[in-house]
């Protein structure tokens, strides 16, 4: 009765994670390495990183792949643009099966389709990014399983257990649908006549595809003797093209919404391309009310917007003083992608007062703001967001054109901001804590020093209880939580001298 009486006292609600000496020694090891590129890329390579909140399925790809997994399809490149497309006549020299042969033309074509060896000049960062994606288009569409693959191989080598991946598996088959209708403002009318369309059987074809994609990843995580990367899960947001016409977008978003209702791996929806092309600046604040529209329809579907990728000069002013508030207050976006712009908000201090409140995460991609927008060091406002306790988390992006991975990201903000080993292990629990993972957090509080009460003896002692692990298969966000507070365990024991 007194050990009862004990336990109840010491996991009580104010019971906290107390450093172990194997964090410590993990931390000192860090303190002591953390000059050293080198060896600080062996740490954060292992380091377990969580997941990874922002990654396009259609950036995630590298160039070398693709060629490789279009070897069959009598695609041609064109020696001017590079950009290949579907040619039975193609000169033997131009085609992507031969490719291999002709080492100038292949060092070309990787250059073309990613920021490898990229020189600012005539053209910038952001215009030969952004140009990227069309050029292997055939590709893309052809080929998303193995990217997935692809992608998913790579999550799980740099030790991440979650993966929320932006996919369009109907090639914007959804946003033709919108081509056919005329434009109003009404849009309980406009969703009536789409679902009255081809709205529905697309989100079932999308679950098809979806399927294939499932059916693939798991062989090839279980495949023949390997059963690597337990417990690893992989959901979707459907992306939507922001730069089409009102009723193509609103075509698509809803039937992004119905799909995240219909389909429990698709947790959300996004919004894609450029934020400072033409239709995306002059149809902002109608694209953040038609989700925010839907999202009174569907509550349970979230989003995560792109807002505020934008930079001084790129756009006019006028352009850079809303689009973070706007995403919050009037689409209702869980989760911010970028945020770049936040200084030049109207009110920017009284905007991050209310995104630390609401807990809305901004997702940080250091490479691809950098290499598009050539915002670095203390040009980029992470620091600014913590300052403000704004949760944050890095993510990749587009790994493929990037040419980079998570480990990349830690390493930069390493690097560039002094992050201390802490502060990185709040960042990994934020990717989980903030992911679209159903069910509860295994955490009562932010700081993810006080764990619920269920499994408040489990988390001290490492051994699950039969009442924490009723709770975890319950709910999947607190199992992936569970989970990674297991892999810092494992990783950080190495330490121990
Ligand atoms: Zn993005």
């Amino acid at each position: 009765m007194r050990i009862f009486i004990f336990f109840l006292l010491l996991f009580n609600a104010n019971f906290s994670i107390a450093e172990t000496d194997a964090e410590r020694a993990t931390s000192n090891y860090f303190n002591s390495i953390q000059n050293n590129p080198k060896k600080l890329n062996v740490f954060l390579y292992d380091l377990p990183k969580g997941a990874d909140l922002h990654n396009h399925l259609g950036g995630v790809s590298m160039a070398e792949n693709m060629l490789r997994y279009a070897k069959q399809d009598n695609l041609c490149v064109n020696s001017q643009s590079f950009a290949v497309t579907e040619n039975l006549n193609c000169s033997p020299t131009f085609q992507v099966a031969k490719i291999q042969h002709a080492p100038f033309l292949y060092n070309q074509v990787i250059d073309a389709w990613s920021m490898r060896n990229f020189r600012s000049g005539k053209e910038t960062g952001h215009d030969h990014f952004f140009a990227t994606f069309i050029k292997y288009l055939p590709i893309l569409m052809k080929h998303r399983t193995e990217m997935v693959n692809e992608a998913v191989e790579r999550a799980c080598r740099e030790h991440l257990i979650y993966l929320e991946l932006m996919v369009m598996p109907d090639d914007n088959q959804s946003g033709l649908l919108g081509s056919h209708l005329v434009w109003n403002n009404h849009f309980d009318r406009l969703r009536q006549k789409l679902l009255n369309s081809r709205v529905v059987p697309i989100t079932q074809e999308i679950s098809k595809q979806l399927d294939h994609y499932q059916t693939s990843v798991q062989g090839f995580l279980n495949g023949p003797g390997k059963q690597w990367c337990p417990g690893f899960k992989l959901l979707y947001l459907y992306q939507v093209l922001r730069e089409q016409p009102p009723t193509q977008v609103f075509a698509q978003l809803l039937t992004g919404f119905e799909l995240a209702n219909r389909d429990p791996r698709v947790v959300g929806i996004n919004l894609v391309q450029a934020e400072d092309g033409k239709l995306s600046m002059r149809d902002y604040s109608l694209q953040m009310r038609m989700i925010g529209f839907l999202h009174s329809l569907y509550p349970k579907a979230k989003s995560s917007l792109h807002a505020g990728e934008l930079v001084p000069g790129l756009v006019p002013r006028s352009g850079l003083r809303f689009h973070i508030r706007e995403a919050i207050e009037i689409a209702h976006a869980n989760r911010i992608g970028h945020g770049i712009d936040i200084r030049h908000e109207d009110h920017a201090l009284q905007l991050l007062q209310e995104m630390s409140k609401k807990h809305i995460l901004v997702e940080i991609n250091l490479k691809s703001n950098a290499a598009i927008l050539n915002v670095t060091g203390q040009k980029h406002p992470i620091l600014l967001y913590r300052e403000h306790h704004v949760p944050v988390a890095l993510s990749t992006d587009d790994e493929g054109v990037l040419r980079t991975n998570l480990t990349e990201q830690f390493k930069m903000a390493v690097l560039n901001y002094h992050f201390s080993y802490k502060t990185l292990k709040q960042l990994i629990r934020n990717s989980i804590e903030y992911s679209f993972l159903p069910g509860a957090s295994l955490w009562q509080t932010a700081d993810y020093q006080h764990p619920i009460s269920v499994c408040q003896m489990s988390l001290h002692s490492g051994k699950l209880s039969s009442c924490c692990q009723a709770f975890l298969a319950k709910n999947e966000k607190a199992d992936s939580q569970w989970k990674l507070e297991q892999q810092f365990s494992k990783f950080e024991h190495v330490f121990l001298k």
